[in-house]
């Protein structure tokens, strides 16, 4: 996995004094590689817009963000969009292109690179992360032929394709019945560890967030609690 630092980081939406909201204020965070951190708060709190900045969805108005050696918040339009290829991000409604198979849908982050590889490989580690995420035989289901747990899992294997140092979940089991939560944080939990990623979820389950080996805490955008859990940290 690759650190992530994040200094006195601002992001403000709305305009005139009357509807801003400063949705991440001034927040500073040191991430070692490795780590599994879980992003917690009450609905409000800016966990969605603190994961959409280190992930580069949206831009900070202030501050900086690091990950590994790469300094984010300097970055222009094609560097980003290359930054963005290289990390995993997995989203509470999955965001699956309904009209793409399982298999198309974990290659789609590929389609716009070129890549030293040939599609052949490609194909060959798609349906190995589709094996992986407990999905083999059904690489040519669309979306809607899957459940939701099941559409989560190719979020997963899509999110892993590109091989990434840092995955990023945006409450992940938050559309799914608590069964089917676990099992997609089972997965989420082995693969970031045995893919090497440093993982950050936002989540406002307890019971995912006790399975990460950090839990920070956000109010009205700003930090208040960082507690270290004891729990064994997946190797950098
Ligand atoms: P959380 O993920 O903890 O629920 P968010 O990051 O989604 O929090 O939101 C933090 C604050 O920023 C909220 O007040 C939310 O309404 C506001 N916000 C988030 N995104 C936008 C946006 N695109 N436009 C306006 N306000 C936004
Ligand atoms: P998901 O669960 O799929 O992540 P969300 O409902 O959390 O979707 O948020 C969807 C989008 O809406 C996010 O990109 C977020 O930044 C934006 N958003 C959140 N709150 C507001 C708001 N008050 N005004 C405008 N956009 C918002």
């Amino acid at each position: 996995g690759v650190p992530v630092t994040v200094k006195d980081l601002r992001r403000t939406f709305g305009s005139g004094p009357e509807n801003r909201i400063t949705a991440v204020d001034g927040v500073h965070l040191d991430i070692a590689a490795g780590e599994s951190v879980a992003l917690t708060g009450p609905s409000g709190s800016g966990k969605s817009t603190l994961l959409h900045l280190i992930g580069a969805v949206e831009r900070a108005d202030a501050g900086v963000i690091r990950v590994g050696d790469e300094e984010i918040t300097a970055l222009g339009r094609r560097e980003l969009a290359r930054y963005r290829g290289r990390i995993g991000f997995v989203f509470q409604r999955f965001h699956l292109l309904p009209a793409l198979t399982a298999l198309d849908n974990v290659l789609a982050p590929l389609l716009p690179r070129r890549r030293a590889d040939t599609p052949f490989d490609r194909v060959e580690r798609a349906t190995g992360l589709l094996a992986a995420v407990g999905l083999a035989g059904r690489e040519k289901a669309l979306p809607s032929q899957l459940s939701g747990g099941q559409q989560q899992r190719v979020a997963i294997a899509r999110a892993l394709i590109a091989g990434p140092r840092l995955l990023l979940a945006d409450e992940p089991t938050g559309n799914l019945d608590s069964a089917t939560g676990t099992r997609v944080m089972d997965l989420i939990e082995r693969l970031a560890a045995e893919h090497g990623c440093t993982l950050l979820i936002a989540t406002h389950e307890e019971a995912v967030a006790g399975r990460c080996s950090r839990v920070l805490t956000l109010r009205d955008g700003q930090l208040v609690a960082d507690v270290r859990t004891g729990r064994d940290e997946p190797a950098a």
